[in-house]
């Protein structure tokens, strides 16, 4: 029997996972399911912008060959250029990596950092490519909460309480997924505080950070400090509608030089892997300095403006279902009253619904939060879906076993 590796024991990824394979059970037998599982706009009908496309068609033939293993300079230098205009102190060129998509950065930043029985503080709720990041890097994810009565801000006691002396560094997802919040100057000052006082690195993860709804701020956090080091991460998934090209980039600033050696660890691992997709690099520096991104979408008459609103107002009018509204990127994480409803298990929650109503969300506990009371909704599809989906939503729960 060939086995898996120790190291992938305690990794997992349930936007892909058992309740997924389910799904496509049903599509295999001729029912349509409605996907909110994944943050991919594309297939809602979400399309990059035009001169993006056009300029990597241009450059396809220029595009044959590896790159640099950071990177090409002309995508590095509108990457450094983005984050200066944004008020990021002390940036060069040679401090920023691209990868392919923010995923591959994320693992290598993390295997570049941790050894085993390290400590990184994460999130509760995260996205769960930084608990299985730290995880398969033989390290532990430990988990501080963000609090829901309080719109899904860090709580900074919990993550300060979490601190030991194997703990090398903190992760920041703002705008975040899967709650959407947005968070305040206050609240990153005191984490990166926190950083500087502990020696920790900041991985902060802002890959929605122009998804930004009803006069919301996004205030990257590298521009709070320079005695601390932050990696600042980001890419066109998102923010340029562009999941495929996989095109991400991250960004190290702060006080470089008590890094050297990992800033050589990180050069290292991106070298191992040659390069990123070189047309997708292409994409970078007429996105960030050429074309609009999402600003005229996340409006209250654009389209994720208009689905939002709906979203929210459809599905907290389901009784048991409550929800912060969102400030940023394009999810809901609602909570479900486990008073009300019999629930015990979250997972048998969504494989309920996927079997009743055809409709897949994922449970709360696969992005490590530890109670089965929560779900996170994908609102990417059209106002007249997202419709249908919360009546379906509607049904299923008013048809749930009671408490
Ligand atoms: N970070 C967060 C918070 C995300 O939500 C995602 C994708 O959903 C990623 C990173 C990975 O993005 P990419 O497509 O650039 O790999």
């Amino acid at each position: 029997m060939i086995q898996r590796s120790d190291r992938l024991q305690n990794v997992s990824y349930e936007l892909r996972g058992p309740v997924y394979e389910k799904s496509k059970e049903l599509e295999l037998q001729g029912h349509q399911v409605t996907k909110l599982n994944i943050g991919n706009p594309a297939p809602f009908g979400f399309s990059a912008p035009q001169a993006v496309l056009q300029h990597i068609v241009e450059n396809l033939s220029l595009a044959q060959g590896y790159s640099d293993h950071k990177g090409l300079l002309s995508a590095r230098e509108a990457v450094k250029n983005y984050y200066q205009d944004a008020g990021v102190p002390g940036i060069h060129v040679d401090d920023i990596f691209l990868g392919n998509g923010l995923s591959e950065l994320i693992m290598q930043s993390v295997q570049a950092l941790v050894n085993n029985g390290d400590e990184v503080l994460v999130p509760s709720p995260d996205y769960p490519l930084w608990t299985a990041a730290v995880n398969f890097s033989g390290g532990k994810a430990v988990h501080y909460l963000c609090d829901e009565e309080s719109g899904w801000s860090p709580d900074v006691a919990d993550m300060r309480s979490k601190i030991t002396n194997k703990t090398r560094a903190v992760v920041v997802i703002n705008p975040n997924n899967p709650t959407g919040a947005v968070y305040s100057r206050e609240i990153l000052t005191e984490i990166v505080k926190l950083a500087e006082e502990h020696e920790l690195i900041i991985f902060s993860d802002e890959i929605y950070d122009r998804i930004l709804y009803d006069q919301a701020v996004h205030i990257p956090t590298a521009t709070l400090t320079d005695k601390a080091v932050c990696i600042t991460m980001s890419g066109l998934s998102k923010n340029y509608l562009a999941a495929g090209f996989r095109a991400g980039w991250m960004l190290i600033s702060g006080a470089k030089s008590k890094a050297a050696d990992y800033i050589d660890g990180l050069n290292t691992l991106a070298s191992l892997r040659v390069c990123s997709n070189v047309p997708a690099q292409y994409a970078i520096k007429v996105a960030l300095e050429g074309v609009p991104s999402v600003q005229d979408l996340v409006l209250p008459t654009g389209r994720l403006g208009k689905q939002r609103a709906l979203c929210y107002e459809k599905l907290t009018a389901i009784p048991g279902i409550t929800c912060v509204k969102p400030m940023g990127a394009f999810y809901m994480f609602p909570k479900v009253d486990t008073k009300k409803f019999d629930i015990h298990n979250d997972q048998q929650l969504v494989i309920d619904l996927l079997a009743a109503q055809h409709v897949f969300v994922v449970q709360g506990s696969g992005f490590n939060w530890h109670q089965p009371d929560h779900f996170r909704v994908v609102y990417l599809p059209d106002v007249e879906v997202i419709s249908d989906t919360m009546d379906k939503l509607s049904n299923f729960f008013s048809n749930y076993k009671q408490a």
